[in-house]
Parts: structure tokens; sequence; C-alpha cells
């Protein structure tokens, strides 16, 4: 059974999915836009022919597919095409989005898992370029956190832009964090030594660490990003454990070379992908899949505290194409 028949059984009951209406309301945009199209061309040619190849293989690439993982795609669906004599465009439909699940897959195991310790405090470090959404990232993951009955502890390490302490500070209030970090204290990793040593004697479940992403001076950030990192393992030998990536999906093939280069510079084990809300091309889940070879563990699907869930291919397709599911 194809990942379009399960669907359809398993999302019949929207209400036993828990995430799936944040997954709907989050993707409205690309929906309306990509999806519509795919519709609409299935619709207007009555023949599989060239140029409905052409047509979609165009809206594919605008929907920020990445022409690597269009290509992938474009070829597997001809064969598909060939092999099964399919002449009518909207039998085409429910293998497209069956395509696009195996693409993704491509055969791994998808670890969207956060990898969390086995005893004592877990911990998460963020980067990526300023504006990206590192902070609110963290303060919806404390909230969940917390909801869950954990202790959590910020560490505020973006001592570069100013404002950006007392903002993750104010996340701490409000979402009952317990806060460290100083503005007037310059250097991220004397702030990281304060944060790890408090989450050890006080027993912290979760430290979430925000840092500021300069990608302007590779070296410099490498190097920075280095000593966080050694200040971190002599308090914990095996943390980090996680090292989240925040994108902004709004920015498209952007975002996809901002982790190419983060990628070079430190060991990232996931990517948050935020603002999938604001994009009519929420495609880019897919290419950053296929184009830079790490796992998206949170999307990001508005501004709201609850507005974050850990990424599920099923659930991301469902609020794609539910329209064509139901
Ligand atoms: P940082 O510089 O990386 O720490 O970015 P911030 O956390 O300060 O976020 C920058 C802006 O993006 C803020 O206005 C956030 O409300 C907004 N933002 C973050 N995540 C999302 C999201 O998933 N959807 C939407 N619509 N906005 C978001
Ligand atoms: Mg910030």
């Amino acid at each position: 059974m194809g990942i379009f028949d399960r669907l359809k059984k398993s999302f019949k009951k929207e209400e036993v999915v828990e995430d799936a209406k944040l997954y709907d309301k989050g993707l409205t945009k690309t929906r309306d836009n990509f999806v519509s199209k795919l519709v609409n061309i299935t619709n207007k040619y009555s023949k599989i022919t060239e140029e409905f190849f052409m047509e979609l293989e165009e809206i594919l690439i605008m929907a920020d597919l990445g022409v690597n993982t269009v290509m992938k795609f474009m070829d597997r669906l001809r064969d598909r095409v060939k092999k099964e004599h399919i002449e009518d465009p909207s039998m085409l439909k429910e293998i497209i989005v069956d395509e696009l699940f195996i693409i993704y897959v491509n055969n791994e195991i998808i670890v969207n898992k956060i990898n969390y310790a086995k005893e004592g405090p877990t911990v998460i470090l963020f980067v990526g370029v300023n504006g990206v959404g590192k902070t609110t990232t963290i303060a919806k993951i404390a909230a969940k956190e917390i909801k869950k009955g954990k202790k959590v502890l910020m560490v505020g390490a973006d001592t570069f832009r100013a404002g950006a302490v007392k903002q993750l500070n104010e996340w701490a209030e409000k979402t009952g964090s317990t806060f460290v970090g100083d503005e007037k204290l310059k250097d991220p990793a004397s702030v990281v030594y304060d944060g790890l040593k408090k989450a050890k004697e006080e027993n912290f479940d979760i430290v979430l660490i925000d840092t500021a992403g300069r990608l302007q001076n590779k070296i410099n950030l490498m190097k920075e990003l280095e000593k966080i990192n050694k200040v971190i393992g002599n308090f914990i030998p095996d943390a980090p454990h996680e090292t989240l990536l925040v994108i902004d999906a709004t920015t498209g093939q952007n975002g996809i070379s901002q982790a190419k280069t983060f990628k070079e510079v430190t060991n990232i084990t996931g990517i948050v992908l935020t603002k999938l809300d604001g994009t009519a091309k929420g495609g880019i889940v897919l290419a950053i899949k296929d184009e830079v070879k790490i796992p998206v563990k949170y999307v990001g699907l508005g501004e709201k505290e609850e507005d974050l869930s850990v990424f599920d291919i099923e659930k991301y397709i469902y609020g794609l194409f539910k329209d064509m599911i139901k």
C-alpha cells in the first residue's frame, strides 16, 4: 500500500492526530499555491505529454523542492509512467504523492527524535543566522518540555546582538524556565560555563543554549562554536546531545546554502525549519533532506508558543495534499 492509501486511512479522523491540524493550518499557503497548481495541470492535460512533464517540473522547482531533487523525482516519475503504462494525468496525483514520500524517506531510517541524555541534563545547542527564529524556537521547545514536567534551563549565549539576551530572559519567564545570562558578559563560552555548572548542580533536565550565528566570518564562528562545545564537553562528556541548525523556510534556496555552510563549520545533528506557515514554497522540507543530508527534526508553523511540531513526514504530506487525499 502506498503512502497515499495509508494516509487516506489514518487521517480520516482528523481529531485522532494531535498535530495534524497544526500542519493543516501551517501549510495553507503552500497548499493554495503548489498543490492547487498540481491539481490544475493534472486536470488541464488529457494525456501525459512532454509538455505536461515540463510544466510539472517547473511547478516543483517553484515550490523550492530544489533542482537536484526535482530531477531525481522526474526521472522516477517518467519511469513509472512508462512501466505502468499510465496515460491519464489524473492518475498521477497519487503517484506524485507517493514518489515525494519515497524521495524523502530514501530507504533510510528517519531519525527525527531528539537524542535525550540517558541520565543528567540533555544539552541542545541552537545555531543559525540572525532572525531565523532561534530564540522563538527555544521558547517553543521549552514550553513543550515544561508541559512534560521537565526542568528547563535557558542559556543566553547570543551575546553579540543587543537585546538578544533580554529577549531570551523574557521567554524564560513566560514559559517557566530558569535563565542564565548577562547582557554585560560578552564571552559566550563563559555564559555557557555558568549555565552548564548550574544545570549540573541543580539537576536540570533540559539545557537550551542560544547562540549568535555570524556566518560572515566562518573561521571565527568555527572557533567560537569549538570553544562552546569544549566547555559543554568538560561538564558532560557526550554533550551537546543535539546541535540544531535553525533555518527560515521563507528564505528558500538561501536557507539551503546556509545549511551547507554551517555543516562545514560544526557538527549539525538536526534542522529546525521555521516559518513554514509564511511561505508558499513548503517543498523546501524535502529539498533540505535530499540536498543537505541532515534530518529536519522540528518545523515551525506559526509564531505562537504551541506552533512547533516534531517533524513528521506523514503529517506534512497530509497537510499538503489533504484535499487530494480525502
Ligand atoms: P533569532 O534571531 O534567530 O533568535 O530569531 P527570533 O527567534 O528572534 O525570531 C525572529 C522572528 O521570526 C520573530 O518575529 C518570530 O516571531 C518569528 N518566527 C519564528 N518562528 C516562526 C514561525 O515558525 N512562524 C512564523 N510565522 N514566525 C516565526
Ligand atoms: Mg535570538
